[in-house]
């Protein structure tokens, strides 16, 4: 069993997580939130792309937010593959227009997005926005902005939910303890220790009944 490869590319003036995740078999690969805002930021991200020789299959956005969407409309011309995105959160991204890259790919609960001989599971976790959404694989979990090591994402933003996030932080930690989490911001943790550690779902057990 052949773990998928994680590449970090911590980019824009927020120091958001764009990650490339490949197959280390078929050399398929997607790009996670490229927030980028500078020509640097998407050469070095370009670079490694040839240089491992991965394909691009999808771009994938955790959530609308400008920081974890700028690269969008560089990669899909340079990629020409599909954008996807929750459909609550799509009203983030200008390029999401009809006529516009027919083949975006709007994502629901449960919708499996394939990369190579990995795959990797849409998880639903509103709260930060209403469209955000986590990535789990096997051994590995792309959480966005709704759990980062230690803390989670902000939900008073106009479209944010606290409540929302209190029943999707539940969703994460029904998760495996063993599973890497690769955040939006911020290094990377495991979902074991967040439930050890992390004042926000600290005590937080499955069954808790929340009002
Ligand atoms: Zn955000
Ligand atoms: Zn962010």
């Amino acid at each position: 069993m052949m773990l998928m490869l994680v590449e970090t590319f911590t980019v824009g003036m927020l120091s958001t997580n764009c990650y490339v995740a490949s197959c280390p078999k078929t050399k398929d690969a997607i790009i996670i939130d490229p927030g980028l805002e500078l020509p640097v930021e998407a050469q070095r991200i370009v670079d490694y792309i040839s240089e491992a020789e991965l394909n691009i299959k999808f771009i994938v956005n955790t959530h609308g937010h400008s920081d974890h969407v700028k690269g969008n409309a560089y990669f899909q011309q340079k990629y020409k593959v599909p954008l996807c995105i929750h459909p609550l959160d799509a009203h983030f991204i200008a390029e999401l227009t009809p006529n516009n890259y027919l083949q975006n790919k709007t994502l629901e609960d449960g919708s499996i997005i394939s990369c190579g001989q990995e795959m990797l599971r849409v998880l639903h976790t509103p709260g930060h926005t209403p469209g955000s959404i986590c990535l789990v694989g096997e051994k590995l979990i792309f959480s966005g902005d709704t759990l980062f090591a230690g803390s989670i994402g902000r939900t008073d933003f106009p479209e944010g939910s606290n409540s929302d996030m209190q029943l999707s932080l539940q969703e994460i930690v029904a998760l495996p303890d063993y599973l890497l989490v690769y955040p939006g911001h911020g290094e990377t943790t495991m979902v074991g220790e967040e439930k050890r550690i992390n004042p926000f779902i600290k005590n937080k057990g499955k069954n808790m009944f929340l009002f």
